[in-house]
């Protein structure tokens, strides 16, 4: 295969059809193309962009990159949730075995961390012993048993997204419409569910701030999971400030047990509640949004979800005891105060993701390994009154030096005013 003329043909604006990305797929997955070389094209892509019918032809050339799974005798409605990216955000956690509380089967992919937005499998990799790799065998045998899994891409699974998305990672190309696209709808007809419920978020902490290039997204991956013949809710959601009050690999775990376990953080329960119901309503799970929703809160307080959770985690060799009884918190800690008395107008997302980052749970290169240990507690949230000196929050990272770069990254994403912040609705708009 000719690369350098992909990738000139890119850089110059023009077209490639099918039959080069599934080219260029195959190539990549059987190892035969440099890093150089996938990057090179992915800028190229970034700068350039794609049409719709170019993302769809690399969307499916990635689905089809290992198996496509399928699910036949599951005798339960598919249903599967992704998000597009978000700081705090531990929903799949709750949603994943929530949903399948409420009669769904879920074959989950997730994917790490991307850019400054947390990734689901870093998150459950803090739990000792939890495996993502999970051979096909063993994937059907606990959809069968548990009702829902969440793995990783393998060389069987998705193979060629894997490589594109850490590669992405390290090399400035996440927030592109078109290869967000392929990257999460080519994961999830790899998976073989017939709904998606998929989380765009929108605000300053998401990969696409601003609200028309977030709904842009929705649309396009709305657009090319119907084109490939599945039922796709969108909902666009709020992430200016992060979800929950904590951040980090462990420390997100920790929150979503106890959301499961019926714990009060308002904003991580009120959206999961919130796409649980609209994935029921959408595989004909519930009759309607209301049904949906009581049927969901149900379940979810009735400590269903945390028992699928806990016998997913279980299959999957997590050892959720050990887990608790690890020892808790980063090496070094340090506390950003109030600067003065008032408001707490803004705690920006994006600075929090990025601190969370410097910390020492994100990458900085593709073969990086991040600390569980890292990230960050809120201790206020936008819209609280705070008191000059007051600890805001506090940083868990491994050095001195990590320590002192996240509290730098955090000083410039506070604002405390004289007036409290206007209302941030948390959904903003759905798709459906
Ligand atoms: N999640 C994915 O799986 N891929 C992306 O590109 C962004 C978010």
């Amino acid at each position: 295969m000719d690369v350098p003329r992909l990738i000139a043909a890119k850089r110059d604006g023009r077209r490639l059809g099918a039959d080069d990305w599934r080219a260029f797929v195959r190539a990549l997955t059987r190892g035969d193309l440099p890093d150089y070389q996938v990057a090179a094209l992915l800028m190229a892509v970034y700068l350039r962009g794609m049409d719709f019918p170019e993302t769809f032809a690399l969307t499916g050339a990635l689905a089809d990159s290992g198996e496509r799974l399928s699910w036949p005798g599951i005798g339960r409605p598919l249903v599967d949730k992704h998000s597009t990216g978000g700081v705090g955000d531990n929903l799949s956690l709750v949603v994943v075995p929530l949903l399948a509380a409420c009669g769904a089967a879920v074959p989950k992919l997730s994917g790490r961390a991307l850019g400054h937005t947390g990734g689901t499998l870093d998150k459950l990799e803090a739990i000792p012993g939890f495996r993502a790799d999970l051979a096909l065998a063993e994937l059907s045998r606990i959809l069968a048993d548990v009702g829902c899994f969440i793995a990783g891409h393998s060389e069987k699974i998705a193979p060629a997204d894997a490589r594109l998305y850490h590669l992405r990672d390290v090399t400035a190309t996440v927030d592109s419409i078109p290869l967000v696209t392929a990257s999460i709808v080519g994961k999830k007809l790899a998976a073989g569910a017939d709904t998606f419920i998929i989380d765009v978020k929108t605000g300053r902490g998401a990969l696409f701030p601003s609200q028309p290039r977030a709904l842009r997204l929705a649309r396009w991956i709305k657009r090319a999971a119907e084109t490939a013949g599945r039922r796709c809710v969108c909902v666009l959601s709020e992430m200016g400030s992060p979800l929950g009050k904590k951040v980090g690999n462990a420390l997100e775990v920790e929150e979503a047990l106890a959301v499961l376990g019926g714990e009060a953080v308002p904003e991580v329960r009120e959206l999961s509640l919130e796409l649980v119901a609209r994935g029921l309503k959408a595989a004909g799970l519930a009759e309607d949004i209301n049904e949906a929703r009581e049927k969901a809160r149900r379940k979810l307080e009735d400590g269903s979800a945390l028992e699928v959770f806990s016998r997913m985690v279980q299959a999957q060799g997590g050892d959720l005891a050990a887990f608790a009884g690890r020892k808790r918190g980063g090496a070094r800690t340090g506390e950003l105060k109030a600067p003065r008395s008032g408001w707490l107008r803004r705690l920006d997302a994006r600075n929090v993701g990025r601190a969370v980052r410097l910390a020492g749970a994100g990458r900085s290169n593709v073969e990086d390994r991040v600390d569980p240990e890292a990230g960050v507690e809120l201790f206020a949230k936008p819209g609280d009154r705070v008191t000059e000196g007051d600890p805001l929050l506090v940083v868990h990272a491994s050095t001195e030096d990590k320590l002192l770069a996240a509290l730098g990254e955090l000083s410039g994403g506070v604002t405390v005013g004289d007036e409290p912040p206007g209302p941030r609705p948390l959904v903003r708009r759905v798709l459906d």
